[in-house]
């Protein structure tokens, strides 16, 4: 038996709308051992270099935070040895990476990272122009009813008496047909905003993306309406995800669910090797 899905977030969402097959052998397993084998401890290179991005990006504002600028060489340092282990620990040892494509790595993770110190609401930040800000990460949930919401913002902070929010996505798609709602979904995580009638004076939304070698800003001010459609996007999206969980149960076999329509999303998918798409 497996336990509906409470879950929701935007990776879940951005992997559930774009290929049913990753989908299941991500995130329904329920302990069954014939889906865990299936279920390879595998992260690309690539993936792994997104990552380190992300992390890395964090210890600087860790470190900001307290009145420590790192310098251009420190961020190159702390990027090596961040992507090296995290390399390491998924058995992608130099013997499986070439020198010169380790280095090519490192080169995107510090590109992303530079550019985005460069992006005009961090680069604020950075130099003290807004003053009041935090940073959060998203591994603790808020409730939405029975869901469990992962949708903390990245950074947060005021201007005025207006709160922004602010998410990032080191890896982005350039187009996304929801990015309204998935932005509004910050909103949750503030506990204020079911009591605010004025939800348009007190909040700022703002999106960062890279995509094309390009962080990209998308900014809205959200109203009542917006958060309610987020909302019901939200119940409808977990309701969706158990529909295909009982669609998956009738075979316990992730290759008879749809596959991704586009080949560029497939590039570097963890679970590419097994799949039916590439092997027929
Ligand atoms: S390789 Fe493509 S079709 Fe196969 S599971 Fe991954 S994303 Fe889906």
């Amino acid at each position: 038996m497996i336990e509906s899905t409470t879950r929701w977030s935007i990776t879940r969402r951005k992997i559930f709308t774009n290929c049913a097959r990753r989908y299941a052998i991500k995130y329904v397993h329920n302990n069954n051992k014939k889906l865990i084998k299936h279920k390879s401890r595998y992260n690309s290179p690539w993936n792994l270099m997104i990552s380190t991005s992300r992390c890395i990006f964090f210890e600087l504002l860790t470190d900001l935070h307290r009145g420590v600028i790192w310098s251009e060489k420190l961020i190159q340092s702390r990027i090596r040895f961040e992507l090296t282990s995290q390399l390491i620990s998924f058995g992608i040892t130099d013997k499986k990476i070439s020198n010169k494509k380790k280095n090519k790595l490192i080169l995107y993770a510090f590109i992303r990272i530079k550019k985005i110190l460069c992006n005009s609401i961090i680069n604020k930040i950075v130099n003290g122009t807004i003053k009041e800000w935090s940073f959060h990460d998203r591994i603790k949930p808020v409730m939405f009813g029975h869901i469990e919401v992962y949708c903390s913002p990245d950074i947060v902070y005021r201007t005025k008496s207006k709160w922004h929010l602010v998410r990032l996505s080191f890896q982005s798609e350039r187009i996304q047909p929801y990015v309204e709602l998935e932005l509004c979904s910050m909103l949750l995580w503030s506990k204020y905003n079911q009591y605010l009638p004025n939800i348009q004076e007190k909040f700022a939304l703002h999106g960062l993306f890279y995509s094309g070698g390009k962080w990209r800003n998308y900014s809205l001010i959200p109203s009542q309406r917006m958060l309610q459609e987020s909302k019901q996007l939200l119940e409808k999206d977990v309701h969706n995800m158990n529909l295909l969980q009982i669609e998956f149960m009738k075979s316990m076999n992730p290759n008879k669910l749809p596959f991704a329509n586009s080949n560029k999303y497939c590039i570097r998918c963890p679970y590419k090797i097994s799949c039916p798409k590439f092997n027929f």
